[in-house]
């Protein structure tokens, strides 16, 4: 009895590991958490609390590189914070640098990237007025990182300049219109462009598959090169991640999916068509039973392929 009213109470009230209280802070907020800590308790703390932590941190940090990671990461489980939490955090940390580093150029850009990669880990669900701002930050990084860049800090540089474009290129999208269509595509071009100077296999697989998907929804698309495109990106996560990690299954799919469509005859003679088809339909099955073997029939990714035996009316 004792353990179960134990249990209840720690579910209702979680108590902020850094000041031990469990009512709302200063400004309203209750203890949250957003990051891979897991437990009825682990993880759980005050926004301002974990702010007033990160401050304290940062403000001893001797590199530029180190300068965002308490307001990134948990402390306590050491993963990334996620979600609308992430984004509230970014918005103190902002507030912290205009307050203590008015002059700081270099400090700016590095607040307004962990702002961005915070907006842009919403995907979908944020907010017209959060796409707004994810539009402002992302040209206001592509103006001042050119100003700030240091030989020293190159790579970090770089790697915002590209996290910028792929915002901008990702927002333009959503525009659906030719202007909009135009800017995708040089954003999407300038993030390939990026990861290439990197050295990035893994971003330049993934600005191949973002630039190849642009424009297919313009039309100007060859089809053959789209597929291995798709294909490319299938095999270099077999080689990072194998055969059974989720992106791999997710970027298989995704090819499989695309064999099942342009196996269509608007898009293929009909022997070409056949051959897609099959292979598609073979790399479907396959991607479905490592994902219910791995992460079992409810998981996304398992219902991800579920969703393209349905729509392609084909049978499991
Ligand atoms: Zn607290
Ligand atoms: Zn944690």
């Amino acid at each position: 009895m004792e353990l179960s009213a134990t249990a209840l109470s720690s579910e209702t009230e979680v108590v902020c590991y850094s000041c031990q209280e469990c009512g709302p802070d200063a400004s309203g907020h209750l203890p949250g958490r957003s990051c891979a800590c897991r437990g009825s308790d682990a993880g759980y703390v005050h926004l301002s609390c974990l702010a007033n932590y990160a401050s304290e941190k940062s403000r001893h940090e001797q590199s530029v590189q180190d300068f965002n990671r308490s307001w990134e990461y948990c402390p306590v489980c050491e993963q990334k914070h996620r979600g609308e939490f992430a984004v509230a955090l970014a918005t103190e940390f902002s507030a912290f640098v205009c307050r203590e580093y008015p002059h700081d150029a270099t400090l700016r850009v590095i607040c307004l990237s962990t702002k961005l990669s915070a907006l842009m880990g919403l995907t979908n669900q944020s907010s017209p007025q959060q796409m707004t701002e994810m539009v402002t930050i992302g040209r206001l990084l592509l103006e001042m990182v050119p100003q700030v860049s240091t030989t020293e800090d190159k790579e970090m540089f770089l790697s915002i300049k590209g996290n910028a474009h792929h915002a901008l290129g990702t927002m333009a999208r959503r525009e659906i219109t030719s202007e909009g269509d135009k800017r995708m595509i040089s954003h999407f071009q300038s993030y390939l462009e990026v990861n290439e100077e990197l050295g990035y296999s893994e971003g330049i697989c993934f600005a191949k598959v973002l630039l190849a998907d642009a424009r297919s929804m313009c039309g100007g698309v060859n089809i053959k090169e789209y597929l291995s495109v798709h294909l490319e990106a299938y095999e270099s996560r077999v080689v990072d991640f194998g055969e059974e990690g989720e992106l791999t299954i997710h970027a298989g799919t995704r090819y499989a999916e695309l064999l099942l469509k342009f196996s269509d005859p608007r898009y293929a003679e009909t022997a070409l068509g056949r051959e897609r088809k099959r292979e598609g339909l073979d790399l479907l099955s396959k991607m479905k039973t490592i994902s219910v073997r791995v992460f079992g029939p409810d998981h996304l990714v398992t219902k991800e392929i579920s969703r393209v035996f349905v729509e392609n009316e084909l049978v499991e």
